[in-house]
Protein backbone atom coordinates (compact mmCIF):
# COMPACT_ATOMS: atom_id res chain seq x y z
CA UNK A 1 0.00 0.00 0.00
CA UNK A 2 1.09 3.14 -1.00
CA UNK A 3 0.01 6.21 1.55
CA UNK A 4 0.12 9.75 1.00
CA UNK A 5 -0.27 12.67 3.65
CA UNK A 6 -1.10 15.38 2.80
CA UNK A 7 -1.27 18.62 5.10
CA UNK A 8 -3.11 21.62 4.18
CA UNK A 9 -1.12 23.65 5.60
CA UNK A 10 1.72 22.44 3.09
CA UNK A 11 -0.87 22.85 0.12
CA UNK A 12 -0.84 26.62 -0.89
CA UNK A 13 -2.19 26.21 -4.00
CA UNK A 14 -3.36 23.30 -6.77
CA UNK A 15 0.52 23.13 -8.14
CA UNK A 16 1.56 22.29 -4.54
CA UNK A 17 -0.88 19.38 -4.10
CA UNK A 18 -0.05 17.64 -7.53
CA UNK A 19 3.64 18.22 -6.59
CA UNK A 20 2.71 16.56 -3.18
CA UNK A 21 0.97 13.77 -4.58
CA UNK A 22 3.55 12.94 -7.00
CA UNK A 23 6.12 12.82 -4.32
CA UNK A 24 4.32 11.14 -1.82
CA UNK A 25 2.59 8.80 -4.46
CA UNK A 26 6.26 8.50 -6.34
CA UNK A 27 4.51 9.25 -9.64
CA UNK A 28 6.68 8.69 -13.07
CA UNK A 29 8.02 12.25 -14.03
CA UNK A 30 5.95 12.89 -17.04
CA UNK A 31 2.94 12.97 -14.97
CA UNK A 32 0.49 16.20 -16.07
CA UNK A 33 0.24 18.00 -13.24
CA UNK A 34 -3.47 18.16 -13.55
CA UNK A 35 -6.98 16.27 -12.15
CA UNK A 36 -7.06 14.14 -15.32
CA UNK A 37 -3.82 12.75 -15.42
CA UNK A 38 -4.08 12.45 -11.32
CA UNK A 39 -7.44 10.59 -12.38
CA UNK A 40 -5.69 8.01 -14.59
CA UNK A 41 -2.68 7.54 -12.52
CA UNK A 42 -5.03 6.82 -8.96
CA UNK A 43 -7.38 4.14 -11.26
CA UNK A 44 -4.36 2.02 -13.34
CA UNK A 45 -2.66 1.76 -10.09
CA UNK A 46 -2.30 -2.18 -9.32
CA UNK A 47 -0.82 -1.43 -5.86
CA UNK A 48 -3.55 -0.41 -3.36
CA UNK A 49 -3.54 3.27 -2.36
CA UNK A 50 -4.30 5.54 0.82
CA UNK A 51 -4.63 9.50 0.70
CA UNK A 52 -4.99 10.93 4.13
CA UNK A 53 -6.02 14.99 4.09
CA UNK A 54 -5.17 16.79 7.46
CA UNK A 55 -7.16 20.40 7.45
CA UNK A 56 -10.58 19.69 5.40
CA UNK A 57 -11.22 23.55 6.33
CA UNK A 58 -8.41 25.17 5.43
CA UNK A 59 -7.96 22.92 2.23
CA UNK A 60 -11.57 24.41 1.05
CA UNK A 61 -10.04 28.28 2.06
CA UNK A 62 -6.41 27.23 -0.12
CA UNK A 63 -7.78 25.71 -3.07
CA UNK A 64 -11.45 26.75 -3.30
CA UNK A 65 -13.89 25.07 -6.19
CA UNK A 66 -10.70 23.27 -7.00
CA UNK A 67 -10.57 21.22 -4.13
CA UNK A 68 -14.28 20.08 -4.17
CA UNK A 69 -13.38 19.32 -8.07
CA UNK A 70 -10.48 16.70 -6.26
CA UNK A 71 -12.84 15.27 -3.81
CA UNK A 72 -15.58 14.57 -6.65
CA UNK A 73 -13.02 12.51 -8.65
CA UNK A 74 -11.51 10.82 -5.68
CA UNK A 75 -14.74 9.58 -4.55
CA UNK A 76 -15.26 8.33 -8.34
CA UNK A 77 -12.18 6.63 -8.21
CA UNK A 78 -13.02 4.71 -4.79
CA UNK A 79 -16.01 3.70 -6.00
CA UNK A 80 -15.06 2.31 -8.82
CA UNK A 81 -11.52 0.96 -8.52
CA UNK A 82 -11.60 0.03 -5.05
CA UNK A 83 -8.45 0.31 -4.37
CA UNK A 84 -8.18 3.66 -3.70
CA UNK A 85 -9.60 5.07 -0.01
CA UNK A 86 -9.06 8.56 1.69
CA UNK A 87 -9.93 10.06 4.73
CA UNK A 88 -10.05 13.48 6.65
CA UNK A 89 -8.07 13.80 10.06
CA UNK A 90 -7.94 17.13 11.79
CA UNK A 91 -4.24 18.79 12.78
CA UNK A 92 -3.87 17.69 16.30
CA UNK A 93 -4.68 14.34 15.77
CA UNK A 94 -1.81 13.76 12.70
CA UNK A 95 1.06 16.04 14.06
CA UNK A 96 3.50 12.45 13.60
CA UNK A 97 6.55 14.20 15.31
CA UNK A 98 3.75 15.00 18.37
CA UNK A 99 2.51 11.29 18.59
CA UNK A 100 6.45 10.00 19.22
CA UNK A 101 6.80 12.20 21.99
CA UNK A 102 3.86 11.28 23.68
CA UNK A 103 5.07 7.88 23.25
CA UNK A 104 7.90 8.19 24.80
CA UNK A 105 6.24 10.24 27.63
CA UNK A 106 3.63 6.94 27.89
CA UNK A 107 6.77 4.76 27.91
CA UNK A 108 8.42 7.29 31.19
CA UNK A 109 5.36 6.90 32.96
CA UNK A 110 5.03 3.32 32.41
CA UNK A 111 8.59 2.87 33.84
CA UNK A 112 8.05 4.90 36.60
CA UNK A 113 5.29 2.55 37.75
CA UNK A 114 6.75 -0.10 37.03
CA UNK A 115 9.35 1.35 38.95
CA UNK A 116 7.54 2.21 42.18
CA UNK A 117 5.67 -1.57 42.37
CA UNK A 118 8.87 -3.12 41.95
CA UNK A 119 10.71 -1.73 44.59
CA UNK A 120 7.73 -2.35 46.80
CA UNK A 121 8.11 -5.74 45.65
CA UNK A 122 11.80 -6.20 45.80
CA UNK A 123 11.45 -4.86 49.49
CA UNK A 124 8.40 -7.15 50.45
CA UNK A 125 10.54 -9.85 49.69
CA UNK A 126 14.01 -8.61 51.06
CA UNK A 127 13.17 -7.64 54.29
CA UNK A 128 9.78 -5.68 55.15
CA UNK A 129 8.81 -6.50 58.06
CA UNK A 130 5.87 -8.52 58.87
CA UNK A 131 2.64 -6.58 59.35
CA UNK A 132 3.15 -4.06 56.50
CA UNK A 133 1.66 -6.47 53.69
CA UNK A 134 -1.62 -4.49 53.77
CA UNK A 135 -0.07 -1.11 54.08
CA UNK A 136 1.72 -2.58 50.82
CA UNK A 137 -1.43 -4.17 49.65
CA UNK A 138 -3.15 -0.84 49.85
CA UNK A 139 -0.53 1.04 47.76
CA UNK A 140 -0.38 -1.45 45.38
CA UNK A 141 -4.00 -1.54 44.17
CA UNK A 142 -3.61 2.29 43.69
CA UNK A 143 -0.41 1.72 41.99
CA UNK A 144 -1.71 -0.98 39.92
CA UNK A 145 -5.62 0.46 38.78
CA UNK A 146 -3.56 3.37 37.57
CA UNK A 147 -0.96 2.07 35.51
CA UNK A 148 -3.28 -0.20 33.68
CA UNK A 149 -5.38 2.59 32.45
CA UNK A 150 -2.58 4.60 31.67
CA UNK A 151 -1.21 1.45 29.43
CA UNK A 152 -4.73 0.11 27.97
CA UNK A 153 -6.82 3.53 28.57
CA UNK A 154 -8.53 4.89 25.53
CA UNK A 155 -5.76 7.54 24.76
CA UNK A 156 -2.97 5.74 24.81
CA UNK A 157 -4.86 3.00 21.87
CA UNK A 158 -5.62 5.60 19.78
CA UNK A 159 -1.87 6.87 20.03
CA UNK A 160 -0.66 3.68 19.14
CA UNK A 161 -3.10 2.96 16.76
CA UNK A 162 -2.15 5.98 14.82
CA UNK A 163 1.38 5.24 14.95
CA UNK A 164 0.35 1.53 13.48
CA UNK A 165 -1.01 3.62 10.48
CA UNK A 166 1.91 5.44 10.27
CA UNK A 167 4.12 2.18 10.15
CA UNK A 168 6.26 3.53 6.92
CA UNK A 169 7.25 6.78 8.49
CA UNK A 170 8.41 4.39 11.71
CA UNK A 171 11.71 3.11 12.66
CA UNK A 172 12.73 -0.36 13.48
CA UNK A 173 12.83 0.85 17.33
CA UNK A 174 9.55 2.41 17.06
CA UNK A 175 7.72 -0.13 14.90
CA UNK A 176 8.88 -2.57 17.78
CA UNK A 177 8.39 -0.58 20.41
CA UNK A 178 4.53 0.02 19.15
CA UNK A 179 4.34 -3.34 17.83
CA UNK A 180 4.89 -4.61 21.64
CA UNK A 181 2.82 -2.33 23.81
CA UNK A 182 -0.57 -2.94 21.36
CA UNK A 183 0.40 -6.44 21.65
CA UNK A 184 -0.53 -6.34 25.28
CA UNK A 185 -3.53 -4.16 24.31
CA UNK A 186 -4.87 -6.69 21.70
CA UNK A 187 -4.84 -9.54 24.53
CA UNK A 188 -6.80 -7.46 26.83
CA UNK A 189 -9.21 -6.64 24.37
CA UNK A 190 -9.91 -10.10 23.83
CA UNK A 191 -10.78 -11.36 27.60
CA UNK A 192 -13.70 -10.34 29.10
CA UNK A 193 -12.89 -8.18 31.65
CA UNK A 194 -14.60 -10.13 34.30
CA UNK A 195 -12.88 -13.04 33.06
CA UNK A 196 -9.56 -11.64 33.50
CA UNK A 197 -10.76 -10.19 37.18
CA UNK A 198 -11.51 -14.16 37.56
CA UNK A 199 -7.98 -15.30 36.53
CA UNK A 200 -6.13 -12.52 39.01
CA UNK A 201 -8.35 -13.84 41.54
CA UNK A 202 -7.86 -17.54 40.78
CA UNK A 203 -4.09 -16.85 41.12
CA UNK A 204 -4.12 -14.92 44.25
CA UNK A 205 -5.68 -18.18 45.81
CA UNK A 206 -3.91 -20.71 44.07
CA UNK A 207 -0.64 -19.20 45.61
CA UNK A 208 -1.75 -19.32 49.05
CA UNK A 209 -3.04 -22.94 48.33
CA UNK A 210 -0.03 -24.76 46.33
CA UNK A 211 1.86 -23.51 49.56
CA UNK A 212 -0.74 -24.73 52.17
CA UNK A 213 -0.77 -28.08 49.79
CA UNK A 214 2.83 -28.00 49.35
CA UNK A 215 3.59 -28.36 53.38
CA UNK A 216 1.73 -30.74 53.79
CA UNK A 217 2.18 -32.75 50.81
CA UNK A 218 -1.26 -33.38 49.95
CA UNK A 219 -2.21 -32.73 46.19
CA UNK A 220 -5.38 -33.66 46.51
CA UNK A 221 -5.68 -30.10 48.16
CA UNK A 222 -4.38 -28.13 45.41
CA UNK A 223 -6.08 -30.31 42.66
CA UNK A 224 -9.76 -28.28 42.17
CA UNK A 225 -7.61 -25.08 42.24
CA UNK A 226 -4.60 -26.31 39.67
CA UNK A 227 -8.29 -28.01 37.25
CA UNK A 228 -9.68 -24.46 37.31
CA UNK A 229 -6.32 -22.79 36.34
CA UNK A 230 -5.49 -25.32 33.55
CA UNK A 231 -9.29 -24.65 32.26
CA UNK A 232 -8.95 -20.90 32.60
CA UNK A 233 -5.67 -20.79 30.21
CA UNK A 234 -7.80 -23.30 27.62
CA UNK A 235 -10.31 -20.81 27.41
CA UNK A 236 -8.29 -18.29 27.27
CA UNK A 237 -5.66 -19.28 24.27
CA UNK A 238 -9.24 -19.58 22.62
CA UNK A 239 -10.18 -16.00 23.11
CA UNK A 240 -6.51 -15.28 22.07
CA UNK A 241 -5.86 -17.50 19.52
CA UNK A 242 -8.37 -19.34 18.41
CA UNK A 243 -6.14 -20.56 15.65
CA UNK A 244 -4.09 -22.36 17.10
CA UNK A 245 -4.10 -25.58 19.93
CA UNK A 246 -3.87 -23.85 23.57
CA UNK A 247 -0.79 -25.42 24.67
CA UNK A 248 0.91 -23.76 21.18
CA UNK A 249 0.05 -20.08 22.28
CA UNK A 250 1.39 -20.28 25.69
CA UNK A 251 4.51 -22.15 25.08
CA UNK A 252 4.67 -18.94 22.59
CA UNK A 253 3.72 -16.50 24.95
CA UNK A 254 6.98 -17.31 26.91
CA UNK A 255 9.34 -17.46 23.94
CA UNK A 256 7.54 -16.00 20.79
CA UNK A 257 7.39 -18.77 17.84
CA UNK A 258 7.69 -21.81 20.28
CA UNK A 259 5.05 -24.59 19.54
CA UNK A 260 4.33 -28.05 20.45
CA UNK A 261 6.50 -28.97 17.51
CA UNK A 262 9.88 -27.34 18.01
CA UNK A 263 9.55 -28.82 20.94
CA UNK A 264 8.87 -32.45 20.52
CA UNK A 265 11.45 -32.39 18.26
CA UNK A 266 14.09 -30.63 20.45
CA UNK A 267 13.07 -32.70 23.65
CA UNK A 268 13.39 -35.62 21.43
CA UNK A 269 16.89 -35.06 20.50
CA UNK A 270 17.72 -34.03 23.78
CA UNK A 271 16.34 -37.46 25.25
CA UNK A 272 17.61 -39.66 22.57
CA UNK A 273 21.32 -38.34 23.98
CA UNK A 274 20.79 -37.86 27.84
CA UNK A 275 19.06 -40.91 28.56
CA UNK A 276 21.60 -43.38 27.36
CA UNK A 277 24.68 -40.72 28.68
CA UNK A 278 23.06 -40.86 32.36
CA UNK A 279 23.07 -44.93 32.37
CA UNK A 280 26.74 -44.83 31.51
CA UNK A 281 27.37 -42.43 34.11
CA UNK A 282 25.40 -44.42 36.42
CA UNK A 283 27.46 -47.65 35.73
CA UNK A 284 30.97 -45.55 36.62
CA UNK A 285 32.41 -44.42 40.56
CA UNK A 286 30.52 -41.67 41.41
CA UNK A 287 32.09 -38.32 41.54
CA UNK A 288 33.06 -36.66 45.26
CA UNK A 289 31.05 -34.12 46.18
CA UNK A 290 32.50 -34.11 49.59
CA UNK A 291 34.61 -30.50 49.58
CA UNK A 292 30.79 -28.51 49.02
CA UNK A 293 29.93 -29.58 52.32
CA UNK A 294 30.89 -28.71 56.03
CA UNK A 295 30.06 -25.23 57.36
CA UNK A 296 30.43 -21.86 55.94
CA UNK A 297 29.28 -18.95 57.59
CA UNK A 298 26.53 -16.82 55.85
CA UNK A 299 29.17 -13.89 56.20
CA UNK A 300 31.76 -15.73 54.54
CA UNK A 301 29.35 -16.82 51.72
CA UNK A 302 27.96 -13.02 51.13
CA UNK A 303 31.70 -12.27 50.59
CA UNK A 304 32.31 -14.64 48.27
CA UNK A 305 28.87 -13.40 46.13
CA UNK A 306 30.56 -9.60 46.04
CA UNK A 307 34.08 -11.31 44.75
CA UNK A 308 31.94 -13.17 42.38
CA UNK A 309 29.41 -10.63 41.07
CA UNK A 310 33.02 -8.50 40.97
CA UNK A 311 34.89 -11.04 38.76
CA UNK A 312 31.74 -11.62 36.36
CA UNK A 313 32.05 -8.19 35.82
CA UNK A 314 28.79 -7.12 37.53
CA UNK A 315 28.97 -3.14 37.65
CA UNK A 316 28.18 -2.91 41.53
CA UNK A 317 26.99 0.32 41.20
CA UNK A 318 24.57 -0.66 39.04
CA UNK A 319 23.64 -4.30 40.54
CA UNK A 320 22.45 -4.88 44.38
CA UNK A 321 22.62 -8.24 45.99
CA UNK A 322 20.12 -9.61 48.82
CA UNK A 323 18.60 -12.74 50.39
CA UNK A 324 15.30 -14.71 49.73
CA UNK A 325 13.99 -18.10 50.10
CA UNK A 326 14.03 -18.27 46.37
CA UNK A 327 16.55 -16.25 44.61
CA UNK A 328 15.41 -14.02 41.36
CA UNK A 329 16.47 -11.16 39.29
CA UNK A 330 14.64 -8.05 38.89
CA UNK A 331 15.23 -4.43 37.12
CA UNK A 332 13.98 -1.51 39.00
CA UNK A 333 12.57 0.97 36.36
CA UNK A 334 15.47 0.72 33.63
CA UNK A 335 18.83 -1.37 33.32
CA UNK A 336 20.43 0.54 35.30
CA UNK A 337 19.35 -0.71 38.74
CA UNK A 338 19.26 -4.62 38.71
CA UNK A 339 18.83 -6.43 41.91
CA UNK A 340 20.03 -10.43 42.32
CA UNK A 341 19.42 -12.16 45.62
CA UNK A 342 20.53 -15.54 46.38
CA UNK A 343 19.91 -18.12 49.72
CA UNK A 344 22.28 -19.32 51.83
CA UNK A 345 23.13 -22.65 53.51
CA UNK A 346 25.70 -23.11 55.89
CA UNK A 347 25.76 -26.23 55.10
CA UNK A 348 26.94 -26.37 51.09
CA UNK A 349 28.12 -23.04 50.19
CA UNK A 350 27.51 -23.94 46.30
CA UNK A 351 23.51 -23.35 45.97
CA UNK A 352 24.40 -19.99 46.55
CA UNK A 353 27.56 -19.52 44.65
CA UNK A 354 26.10 -21.21 41.83
CA UNK A 355 22.70 -18.65 42.17
CA UNK A 356 24.68 -15.98 42.55
CA UNK A 357 26.34 -16.32 39.04
CA UNK A 358 22.97 -17.64 37.09
CA UNK A 359 20.88 -14.35 38.41
CA UNK A 360 24.19 -12.60 37.52
CA UNK A 361 23.81 -13.79 34.23
CA UNK A 362 20.35 -12.19 34.08
CA UNK A 363 21.84 -9.51 35.40
CA UNK A 364 24.47 -8.88 32.95
CA UNK A 365 22.45 -9.10 30.40
CA UNK A 366 19.60 -6.83 31.18
CA UNK A 367 22.37 -4.21 31.84
CA UNK A 368 23.65 -5.23 28.97
CA UNK A 369 20.71 -3.13 26.95
CA UNK A 370 21.53 -0.21 24.78
CA UNK A 371 21.32 2.91 27.08
CA UNK A 372 19.23 4.80 24.83
CA UNK A 373 16.19 1.65 25.10
CA UNK A 374 16.14 2.59 29.28
CA UNK A 375 12.50 3.57 30.15
CA UNK A 376 10.91 2.32 26.89
CA UNK A 377 9.41 -0.96 26.17
CA UNK A 378 12.53 -2.21 24.18
CA UNK A 379 14.65 -2.22 27.70
CA UNK A 380 16.01 -5.38 29.34
CA UNK A 381 15.69 -9.18 28.02
CA UNK A 382 13.33 -10.04 25.06
CA UNK A 383 12.36 -13.39 26.34
CA UNK A 384 12.56 -16.36 29.22
CA UNK A 385 14.57 -18.60 26.88
CA UNK A 386 16.88 -15.80 26.14
CA UNK A 387 17.27 -15.04 29.32
CA UNK A 388 18.00 -18.31 30.73
CA UNK A 389 20.28 -18.82 27.75
CA UNK A 390 22.40 -16.06 29.67
CA UNK A 391 21.97 -17.11 33.03
CA UNK A 392 22.73 -20.72 32.46
CA UNK A 393 25.37 -19.85 30.68
CA UNK A 394 27.69 -17.78 33.19
CA UNK A 395 26.34 -20.73 35.36
CA UNK A 396 26.72 -23.97 33.80
CA UNK A 397 28.98 -23.24 30.63
CA UNK A 398 31.57 -20.74 32.25
CA UNK A 399 30.89 -21.49 35.87
CA UNK A 400 31.20 -25.23 35.95
CA UNK A 401 33.63 -25.20 33.52
CA UNK A 402 37.58 -26.50 34.52
CA UNK A 403 38.74 -23.58 33.24
CA UNK A 404 36.63 -21.30 35.53
CA UNK A 405 37.09 -23.65 38.88
CA UNK A 406 40.65 -23.24 37.98
CA UNK A 407 40.55 -20.15 38.66
CA UNK A 408 38.23 -19.71 41.03
CA UNK A 409 39.80 -21.89 43.16
CA UNK A 410 42.37 -19.35 44.91
CA UNK A 411 39.39 -16.98 45.87
CA UNK A 412 37.45 -20.43 47.58
CA UNK A 413 40.52 -20.37 49.48
CA UNK A 414 40.63 -17.12 50.56
CA UNK A 415 37.49 -16.60 51.62
CA UNK A 416 37.15 -20.45 52.84
CA UNK A 417 40.70 -20.56 54.38
CA UNK A 418 39.91 -23.37 57.32
CA UNK A 419 37.52 -25.44 55.02
CA UNK A 420 39.17 -25.52 51.54
CA UNK A 421 42.73 -26.22 53.51
CA UNK A 422 44.06 -29.41 51.74
CA UNK A 423 41.65 -29.17 48.89
CA UNK A 424 42.57 -28.96 45.22
CA UNK A 425 40.75 -27.47 42.54
CA UNK A 426 40.02 -30.60 40.61
CA UNK A 427 37.88 -31.90 43.54
CA UNK A 428 36.09 -28.90 43.70
CA UNK A 429 35.30 -29.29 39.71
CA UNK A 430 34.32 -32.91 39.78
CA UNK A 431 32.08 -31.97 43.02
CA UNK A 432 30.62 -29.16 41.25
CA UNK A 433 29.52 -31.42 37.98
CA UNK A 434 28.56 -34.67 39.65
CA UNK A 435 25.47 -35.93 37.65
CA UNK A 436 23.23 -38.02 39.54
CA UNK A 437 19.14 -38.62 39.42
CA UNK A 438 17.55 -36.34 41.87
CA UNK A 439 13.81 -34.88 43.05
CA UNK A 440 14.01 -31.70 43.12
CA UNK A 441 14.49 -29.34 39.56
CA UNK A 442 16.13 -26.29 41.20
CA UNK A 443 18.61 -28.50 42.81
CA UNK A 444 19.70 -30.92 39.93
CA UNK A 445 23.07 -30.68 37.91
CA UNK A 446 23.62 -29.96 34.79
CA UNK A 447 23.32 -33.67 32.98
CA UNK A 448 19.40 -34.36 34.43
CA UNK A 449 17.64 -30.85 33.81
CA UNK A 450 16.32 -31.29 31.32
CA UNK A 451 14.61 -34.44 32.48
CA UNK A 452 12.62 -32.84 34.99
CA UNK A 453 11.86 -29.90 32.23
CA UNK A 454 10.48 -32.92 30.08
CA UNK A 455 8.55 -34.74 32.80
CA UNK A 456 6.65 -31.15 33.07
CA UNK A 457 6.17 -30.04 29.12
CA UNK A 458 4.99 -33.91 28.37
CA UNK A 459 2.90 -33.37 31.61
CA UNK A 460 1.40 -29.87 30.71
CA UNK A 461 1.10 -30.88 27.19
CA UNK A 462 -1.26 -33.48 27.43
CA UNK A 463 -3.51 -31.76 30.07
CA UNK A 464 -3.83 -28.75 28.06
CA UNK A 465 -4.94 -31.03 25.17
CA UNK A 466 -7.35 -32.88 27.43
CA UNK A 467 -5.99 -36.01 27.05
CA UNK A 468 -4.97 -36.42 30.78
CA UNK A 469 -7.08 -34.97 33.63
CA UNK A 470 -5.91 -33.04 36.44
CA UNK A 471 -6.21 -35.90 39.22
CA UNK A 472 -4.03 -37.97 37.23
CA UNK A 473 -1.15 -36.10 37.83
CA UNK A 474 0.73 -37.19 40.28
CA UNK A 475 0.35 -40.69 39.32
CA UNK A 476 1.85 -39.59 36.02
CA UNK A 477 4.55 -36.95 37.22
CA UNK A 478 5.50 -40.30 39.44
CA UNK A 479 5.67 -42.76 36.44
CA UNK A 480 7.85 -40.28 34.35
CA UNK A 481 10.45 -39.92 36.68
CA UNK A 482 11.14 -43.39 36.87
CA UNK A 483 11.02 -43.66 33.49
CA UNK A 484 12.98 -40.58 32.61
CA UNK A 485 15.36 -40.33 35.92
CA UNK A 486 14.40 -44.03 37.13
CA UNK A 487 13.79 -43.14 40.31
CA UNK A 488 10.98 -42.93 42.58
CA UNK A 489 9.52 -40.21 44.17
CA UNK A 490 8.60 -40.38 47.94
CA UNK A 491 5.79 -38.05 48.41
CA UNK A 492 3.81 -34.74 46.36
CA UNK A 493 5.88 -31.92 48.30
CA UNK A 494 9.43 -33.64 46.56
CA UNK A 495 7.14 -34.48 43.45
CA UNK A 496 4.08 -32.41 41.61
CA UNK A 497 3.59 -29.85 44.34
CA UNK A 498 7.55 -28.74 44.25
CA UNK A 499 7.50 -25.62 41.67
CA UNK A 500 5.48 -22.32 42.12
CA UNK A 501 4.75 -22.88 38.06
CA UNK A 502 1.64 -24.04 37.77
CA UNK A 503 0.04 -21.99 40.81
CA UNK A 504 1.38 -18.97 39.33
CA UNK A 505 -0.13 -19.57 36.16
CA UNK A 506 3.42 -19.51 34.02
CA UNK A 507 1.79 -22.63 32.14
CA UNK A 508 4.32 -23.25 29.00
CA UNK A 509 7.29 -21.83 30.95
CA UNK A 510 9.18 -24.76 31.93
CA UNK A 511 10.49 -25.58 28.25
CA UNK A 512 12.48 -22.00 27.98
CA UNK A 513 14.63 -23.21 31.12
CA UNK A 514 15.79 -26.04 28.56
CA UNK A 515 15.79 -24.46 25.32
CA UNK A 516 17.93 -21.67 26.89
CA UNK A 517 20.50 -24.12 27.90
CA UNK A 518 21.18 -25.08 24.70
CA UNK A 519 21.09 -21.83 23.03
CA UNK A 520 23.62 -21.25 25.21
CA UNK A 521 25.88 -24.24 24.20
CA UNK A 522 25.21 -23.32 20.71
CA UNK A 523 26.17 -19.35 21.29
CA UNK A 524 29.27 -20.42 23.41
CA UNK A 525 30.44 -22.68 20.68
CA UNK A 526 30.16 -19.75 18.16
CA UNK A 527 32.09 -17.64 20.69
CA UNK A 528 34.88 -20.01 21.02
CA UNK A 529 35.39 -18.69 16.70
CA UNK A 530 36.04 -15.60 17.80
CA UNK A 531 37.72 -15.62 21.98
CA UNK A 532 39.90 -17.74 23.46
CA UNK A 533 37.42 -18.76 25.88
CA UNK A 534 39.29 -21.14 28.68
CA UNK A 535 42.21 -18.55 28.38
CA UNK A 536 39.83 -15.51 28.93
CA UNK A 537 38.36 -17.87 32.30
CA UNK A 538 41.87 -19.43 33.86
CA UNK A 539 43.55 -15.35 34.17
CA UNK A 540 39.56 -14.13 35.44
CA UNK A 541 38.97 -12.32 32.52
CA UNK A 542 35.47 -11.78 31.35
CA UNK A 543 35.75 -8.80 29.81
CA UNK A 544 36.00 -10.18 26.48
CA UNK A 545 33.49 -12.71 27.34
CA UNK A 546 31.12 -10.30 28.47
CA UNK A 547 31.95 -7.73 25.50
CA UNK A 548 31.19 -10.35 22.47
CA UNK A 549 27.63 -11.49 24.15
CA UNK A 550 26.76 -7.75 24.68
CA UNK A 551 27.56 -7.02 20.62
CA UNK A 552 25.78 -10.20 19.59
CA UNK A 553 22.69 -10.00 22.32
CA UNK A 554 22.33 -7.41 25.39
CA UNK A 555 22.11 -4.42 23.86
CA UNK A 556 19.59 -5.02 21.26
CA UNK A 557 16.75 -5.56 24.38
CA UNK A 558 13.50 -6.50 22.77
CA UNK A 559 14.09 -5.02 18.85
CA UNK A 560 14.49 -8.38 17.78
CA UNK A 561 12.20 -11.63 18.24
CA UNK A 562 13.87 -14.20 19.95
CA UNK A 563 14.89 -16.61 17.30
CA UNK A 564 15.65 -13.56 15.29
CA UNK A 565 18.37 -12.13 17.57
CA UNK A 566 19.23 -15.88 18.30
CA UNK A 567 19.65 -16.46 14.66
CA UNK A 568 21.87 -12.94 14.08
CA UNK A 569 24.16 -13.66 17.62
CA UNK A 570 24.17 -17.71 16.36
CA UNK A 571 24.93 -16.82 12.45
CA UNK A 572 22.69 -19.95 11.90
CA UNK A 573 19.30 -21.79 12.69
CA UNK A 574 19.09 -23.89 16.33
CA UNK A 575 20.60 -26.64 16.48
CA UNK A 576 20.30 -28.97 19.82
CA UNK A 577 23.21 -31.05 18.82
CA UNK A 578 25.59 -28.50 20.03
CA UNK A 579 24.30 -29.00 23.72
CA UNK A 580 24.09 -32.59 23.28
CA UNK A 581 27.89 -32.95 21.98
CA UNK A 582 28.36 -30.35 24.84
CA UNK A 583 27.31 -32.73 27.65
CA UNK A 584 29.04 -35.62 25.70
CA UNK A 585 32.02 -34.78 25.40
CA UNK A 586 31.96 -32.95 29.18
CA UNK A 587 30.86 -36.41 31.17
CA UNK A 588 32.73 -38.15 28.69
CA UNK A 589 35.58 -37.12 30.41
CA UNK A 590 34.43 -36.45 33.67
CA UNK A 591 33.06 -40.05 34.44
CA UNK A 592 36.05 -41.58 31.82
CA UNK A 593 33.47 -43.22 29.68
ZN1 LIG B 1 17.04 -18.09 35.69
Amino acid sequence: MKTAILNAKDIPDRAALHSALAQELSFPPYYGNNLDALCDLLTESAEPIRIVLIGKEAFEENLGVYFTRFLRMLEDVSGESGRLTFEFREENEMDLQKAKEKLSELQKKMSAFDHASSLIYYDAVTGAPKGTAANRAQTLSVLSLESYQLATGPETVKLLEFLEEQKEQLDERETRTVELLLKEIRRRQKIPQEEYLEMQMLLVEADDVWHRAKEASDFALFEPVLEKIFEIHRRFAGYLAPEKAPYDYWLGEFEEGLTMERCDAFFATLRAHIVPLLKKVEAKPQLSNEILHGSFPAAQQEALSYRLMKLMGLDLDHVGLSTTEHPFTTSLGSHFDERITTHFYEEDFSFSMFSVIHEGGHALYDTGSDDSFAYTALDGGVSMGIHESQSRFYENLLGRSRAFCEAVFPLLQEVFPRQMYGRTAEEFYKAVNRAEPSLIRTEADELTYCLHIMVRYELEKRVMAGELAVHDLPGEWNRLYKEYLGIDVPDDKRGVLQDSHWSGGAIGYFPSYALGSAYGAQLLAKMREEIDVDGCLRRGDFAPINEWNREHLWKYGCLYKPAELFRKAAGEEFDPTYYTDYLEKKYSELYDL
